[in-house]
């Protein structure tokens, strides 16, 4: 057991054997059975709690060993007249054993002992007000009846307030979950972007800087495609804007089928999109462009006579700064554009 726990189970314990309950025991039995053993325990566990707090010593058994030492010899200096005690101390010493182990139920059972205990000594000054059995019953079954009671008792007081305190932590749990979830949807809304569901410019240039820190960490390839739709002013004026975000919302899709899971695809633009493919050498990357670019032929746009055909530029990391990396691709990009749209254009860059 932790030392800081076992200090504070301990002391705690001591500190109401000696100063709650052995006041009250002196006040209206001075020097009876109940008063001494009393006592003799606080005493025992005072001990413990001195060693573990000030010499680092933690004996959790040794509580079970002082409870049992300080009722035993009374009870046979008391000849046994007090019939089963002794049985019931054994019986705390089982659980004041399992107290001192630390779990759940066992702060129960230490709570519970607390409680029964402090209900037994109210016995004992004031008979038959905890329990009243038939005085005809043989006093060892008074006792032992009215020892139990009083412990079952306690254990199930115990035991509700306890049951009632975890509904309410299960209940502040659940919520705290939600609330978590609900934080890290609206964190990924942040990142991305409404129309589309792809990530947004500013996250895009995020995850594409940290790939290049691994690619150069790492030293593997890595290429960006940069995409762009074909005049697709006059497909907003010739078919409305309507359609016009109706085929954007077409192309993320397209975009997201031709790539792998470990590819990331993002709105880098309005009709802009960039594709960033990590592990992969520049004729890779040109493999996917021209994938994409026949995906986009191949595809209806929902709208006769409307037909959709996009212009990429692709480009392969060389330990440049992700802007110039960028940069690179959209320079393709324009060369694409500038022989005739439709198509794919890349270059060897030298390092
Ligand atoms: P190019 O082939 O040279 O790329 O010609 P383009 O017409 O595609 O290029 P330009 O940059 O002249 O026009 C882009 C158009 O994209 C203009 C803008 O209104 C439109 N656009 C940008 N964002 C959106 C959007 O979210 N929805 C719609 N419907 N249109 C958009
Ligand atoms: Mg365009
Ligand atoms: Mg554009």
């Amino acid at each position: 057991m932790e030392k800081k726990v076992f200090c504070i189970l301990s002391g705690v314990t001591a500190g109401f054997f000696l100063f709650v309950l052995t006041p009250l025991a002196f006040l209206y039995q001075p020097f009876s059975f109940a008063t001494i053993t009393i006592v003799s325990f606080g005493l025992a566990i005072a001990v413990l709690f001195v060693l573990a707090q000030f010499f680092g010593k933690v004996y959790p058994d040794l509580a079970l060993w002082a409870f049992f030492l300080s009722s035993v010899p009374l009870w046979l200096h008391f000849g046994g007249s007090r019939g089963p005690m002794p049985l019931v101390y054994v019986l705390n010493m089982v659980l004041i054993n399992a107290f001192f182990r630390g779990s759940k139920l066992n702060i129960y059972i230490a709570l519970t002992l607390l409680l029964g205990t402090g209900l037994s000594v109210y016995e004992q000054i004031y008979p038959d007000q905890v329990f009243s059995l038939p005085g005809t019953l043989p006093a060892i079954i008074q006792n032992s009846v009215g020892q139990l009671l009083i412990f079952s008792f306690s254990f199930i007081a115990i035991r509700s307030i306890f049951a009632a305190l975890d509904a309410e932590h299960e209940k502040v749990r659940i919520y705290a979950i939600e609330l978590e979830k609900r934080n890290q949807e609206l964190q990924e809304l942040a990142l991305r972007d409404r129309m589309t569901g792809l990530y947004n410019h500013h996250h895009t240039f995020e995850v594409l800087n940290q790939e290049c820190h691994r690619a150069r960490r790492h030293d593997y390839p890595l290429s960006i495609v940069m995409l762009d739709i074909d005049n697709f002013k006059k497909i907003n004026d010739s078919h409305g804007h309507l359609a016009g975000d109706q085929v954007l919302i077409k192309a993320s899709e397209i975009l997201r089928s031709c790539v792998r899971n470990v590819d990331v695809v993002g709105r880098y633009g309005g009709e802009e999109f960039l594709v960033i493919l990590p592990q992969t050498p520049l004729m890779g990357a040109v493999d996917v462009a021209e994938r994409i670019r026949r995906e986009f032929h191949r595809r209806e746009f929902g709208q006769p006579m409307l037909r959709v055909t996009v212009s990429l530029g692709v480009a392969e990391y060389n330990g440049e700064d992700t802007e110039k990396f960028v940069d690179r691709a959209d320079q393709e990009l324009y060369r694409a554009k500038q022989a005739g749209r439709d198509q794919t254009s890349w270059s060897f860059s030298l390092v």
